[in-house]
């Protein structure tokens, strides 16, 4: 299996944004969030490991690739996820990709990236997408126990907004968890410095989904209501109905204008709500 492979094999109709490479120094992530969709489809995924020869690979394959492609690192685990501090690969990979002409995509929900400031300066063509579901703390150590505190992220696209553009994945929105917070949370996200947000609904796929009723019970009938009866399935995937969806996407959206901030969605079927293209890759000079 290469390491450098394509965003979205299945060309989804609902994936808007234009063709990119996928790069993941791991498999598995630690971050343990509840709503994880890749852990239905990678073995013992919350046991982290780093990619076997990873460097050597990466080497050769990156020469294979077109300049200036588009390059996301990573979709189906965190790069900058705990293993990191012990392994350092995404360190060594961003060492590696200084040197290419690639427009590089890092998403992550680790403050560890501030880190890698210094490294992550030298590279010319890069966007940072920082996810950030809430800003409860409380609620953050539930529904993803591995990962940073919100105080933490917040801080960190602050560091990283000073050098290069800095995206805020408010994803997902879950009903009616955390979108209560959607007003505060774009507002601090803005003070912190953001360009954009990102956003879009949670997606009930059956492992997530127990999980999510497991660990909030008391959302359980509400959950098993506007999914399993009302909702709309779309492939391996539970949207909320769709009228719920959009106007849980249009009041992040109308905050976005209000503070100034670009807005996306992803995988809703609204695209004609975007102000900038659903990844990030606006930000990069047009070739
Ligand atoms: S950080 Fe991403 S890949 Fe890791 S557990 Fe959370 S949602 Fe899954």
């Amino acid at each position: 299996m290469p390491l450098l492979t394509a965003f979205d094999p299945w060309q989804s109709n609902l994936c808007t944004c234009p063709p990119k490479f996928s790069l993941s120094p791991y498999t598995g992530c630690s971050h343990r969030c509840l709503y994880c969709y890749a852990s239905s489809y990678i073995r013992n995924f919350s046991l982290a490991r780093g990619k076997k020869d990873f460097i050597d690979r990466l080497k050769k394959e990156l020469k294979k690739i077109p300049p200036n492609s588009f390059l996301t690192i990573a979709n189906s685990s965190d790069p900058y996820q705990p293993l990191e501090k012990k392994l350092h690969l995404t360190h060594a990979c961003m060492e590696i990709l200084k040197d290419f002409d690639l427009r590089i995509m890092i998403v992550t929900k680790s403050a560890l990236i501030s880190q890698d400031l210094e490294l992550l300066k030298k590279i010319k063509k890069l966007v940072i997408c920082i996810t950030l579901t809430t800003l409860k703390e409380n609620l953050a150590e539930k529904l993803e126990a591995g990962a940073d505190l919100p105080s933490q992220k917040l801080k960190a696209i602050t560091q990283i907004a000073k050098f290069v553009p800095v995206i805020c994945r408010f994803d997902p929105l879950i009903y009616p968890l955390n979108t209560g917070e959607i007003k505060n949370i774009v507002k601090k996200v803005k003070t912190a410095g953001a360009a954009q947000i990102i956003t879009s609904t949670y997606k009930a796929k059956p492992d997530n989904f127990n999980r999510m009723i497991k660990n909030f019970p008391e959302h359980k009938d509400t959950w098993t209501d506007l999914y399993l009866k009302k909702g709309e399935k779309r492939g391996n995937y539970i949207y909320l109905p769709k009228d719920l969806r959009r106007n849980l996407i249009e009041k992040v959206r109308q905050c976005c204008i209000d503070e100034r901030l670009d807005f996306s969605t992803c995988r809703e079927g609204f695209s004609s709500l975007n102000t900038k293209i659903c990844d990030g890759s606006s930000f990069f000079p047009q070739p």
